[in-house]
This record gives structure tokens, C-alpha cells and sequence, in this order.
């Protein structure tokens, strides 16, 4: 009897694996039956450009009972270098691009092909001849205020139409040249006095005129010369004589500007690294005798002066061009 058992047991199973391998053939019908085992295959991929198809399908008999679409696939950019789409230019750094198989774009200023700048190139400038323009192909942005000047100083003063700037060393003498710019150097000569006490210098008495502010403008020049020569066997160091013994790069054309001048220095204090304090020499006498015109960089008070041979005021050497 136990052996009838067991082989009742091993027929059963037979029967079911038998039933397992063959499908579904008798669903339906009479007797033994089974039924179909129903999954979702992907007979068609997604891709990006199309749907894809799952299809119904018995996974024992291969039986098929309907599709459904699959979503297409989401894109995503798969983008190339980036390359130069628009050259850097005096003021604006180059832009790139880079583009994907799609047709999608990507832009971005360069972090390499930063701007120019603008390229006065000032060895073909000749002085007085106009304001002077960038020097690079399709730019037409002039030379102004705060740009760096012919000797690597800083433009502070610019007038179209030029300035009567006085070349002579006397009073008397009353040549002038056409100008069009003002450019102060980049840092302070010694401080120092003004001149000996007891120093009086007529010549030079320019008095800062809110009416006209601009009438001294072009007189520094000459008026450190006259000093000079008034100074005579002095030779302490004196702001004019400091200007004047100058050679920033090079050049020996620097003097202590006027006292409309040095308000024209004075309006852009605090930019274009110009001091905002300090006490500023010009070389103006003032009204009386003992004083000669100053202008104070740390507030906007138009009138200031100092005693010639006391105070110890700071030194700009300009020049113009
Ligand atoms: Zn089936
Ligand atoms: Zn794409
Ligand atoms: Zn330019």
C-alpha cells in the first residue's frame, strides 16, 4: 500500500508539470483545466521619438489579449563642447555655445575671452589734436574721464574743442598750445610746503571763481615755472618744485596744477583711485599774500587755502596732452 501511495503522488505531479509545459488548452473545456498567466511585455520599445507597445501576453501558451502604448522617452540633451560664438569687444567678454543632436542651445559668457578694453594706443595720439578714440576695429568710444592716459595716469579733465594751455615759464610770456586733456599720475609726490615764509608770488594769484570755474585751466604749467623761479636759491622741497622734478614713466612735462585744475581733480575724488582726503596743493597764490589755494579731497567745500610755508599739504603731479 505505501508503494501504491507514492506512485499515485509521482503521477499527480507528473500530470501538473506536464499541464505546466503544454499550456492552456484545455481552458474552457471539460476536465482538468488551467488558465492563462497574463503579463505586460514591451514588444516595441519607447524610444524619443515614438511610443512604445506593451502587449497582453500568456507567459505559459504565448496567447496575446491586447496592447497598451508605452510613453515616449524623455530627452535629454546630451550637449557637445562649447565653442566661440561671438568674439570678446572692448567692453563685452566673448559668448559661447554649444549645441545637442536635438537642435537644443546653450549660451554662456566666456570665463577665458574676458573684454579688451579699449586701446587708445596713445604712441600715434598726437597732443591737442581732438579727443582720441579707441584704436581698435569697430569701436568708437572716445578717450573721457578716468580712462588711463598717455603716461599710465588718469584722465580728469577732457574738453572736446581744447584748452589754451600756457607753455611759456614767465608771466609775460603768453604761448599757448591746444590741449584737450588733463591726466594726474597715480600716487602723491612728498608732501610738502608751498614755499618759504614771507613767499609771494603775484604772478600767480588765481583766486577759484564759482562763476567761471574753468578760467585757471591751462595755467599750471607756467605757473610752476614762475614758482620755480621765484623760489631762487630755495631748494628745500617745495610742492611745484616736486611736480616739476617729476619723470613719472618717463616723461618731464609734470607740474602742480592750477587751482581750477586741481578743482577739476578735486570733482573726482573717490573714483578712479583718486584720494578722498587729504589736503591738496594747487600752485594759485590765494587772495592774501600768505596763502596759497588749496582744496580739501575729504568734502566738497569749494574755497580752502594754506599758509605757504607752514603747511605740509599733499602733492599731485598732472600734466596734459
Ligand atoms: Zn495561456
Ligand atoms: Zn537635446
Ligand atoms: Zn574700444
Amino acid at each position: 500500500m505505501k508503494i501504491v501511495g507514492a506512485s499515485i503522488r509521482i503521477i499527480a505531479l507528473v500530470t501538473i508539470i506536464v499541464f505546466s509545459l503544454t499550456g492552456c488548452e484545455n481552458e474552457g473545456g471539460g476536465g482538468t483545466s488551467c488558465t492563462h498567466n497574463w503579463e505586460w511585455t514591451v514588444t516595441t520599445p519607447a524610444t524619443e521619438e515614438a511610443d512604445g507597445v506593451e502587449t497582453k501576453t500568456c507567459s505559459l501558451c504565448g496567447a496575446t489579449d491586447g496592447i497598451r502604448p508605452i510613453d515616449k522617452l524623455i530627452h535629454v540633451c546630451v550637449f557637445g563642447e562649447w565653442t566661440e560664438k561671438t568674439a570678446a569687444t572692448c567692453t563685452e567678454a566673448a559668448v559661447e555655445t554649444r549645441a545637442c543632436a536635438c537642435g537644443e542651445e546653450e549660451t554662456r559668457t566666456s570665463t577665458t575671452g574676458l573684454a579688451l578694453g579699449h586701446n587708445w594706443n596713445w604712441s600715434t595720439y598726437t597732443s591737442g589734436s581732438g579727443l582720441r578714440e579707441c584704436q581698435l576695429t569697430g569701436c568708437t568710444v572716445t578717450a573721457g574721464i578716468g580712462d588711463t592716459g598717455p603716461a599710465g595716469g588718469i584722465i580728469f579733465y577732457v574738453i572736446e574743442n581744447g584748452f589754451d594751455f600756457y607753455t611759456g615759464t614767465a608771466a609775460a610770456d603768453n604761448n599757448t598750445v591746444k590741449r584737450n586733456y588733463l591726466e594726474a599720475w597715480n600716487s602723491n609726490e612728498t608732501a610738502a610746503t608751498w614755499g618759504p615764509s614771507g613767499f609771494v608770488v603775484e604772478d600767480v594769484r588765481q583766486v577759484f571763481s564759482e562763476t567761471n570755474p574753468t578760467q585757471w585751466i591751462g595755467y599750471g604749467r607756467r605757473n610752476t615755472k614762475i614758482i620755480l623761479t621765484a623760489l631762487g636759491g630755495d631748494t628745500l622741497n617745495r610742492a611745484a618744485r616736486l611736480c616739476d622734478n617729476a619723470r613719472h614713466a618717463g616723461l618731464d612735462d609734470w607740474f602742480l596744477p592750477s587751482i581750477d585744475e586741481l578743482n577739476e581733480l578735486h570733482k573726482i575724488r573717490g573714483e578712479y583711485g583718486i584720494p578722498n582726503t587729504g589736503v591738496y596743493w594747487s600752485s594759485s597764490e590765494f587772495s592774501t599774500t600768505a596763502n596759497a589755494g588749496t582744496r580739501n579731497f575729504s568734502n566738497d567745500n569749494v574755497h580752502s587755502s594754506g599758509v605757504k610755508s607752514m603747511s605740509s599739504f599733499n602733492v599731485r603731479s598732472v600734466r596734459s596732452f
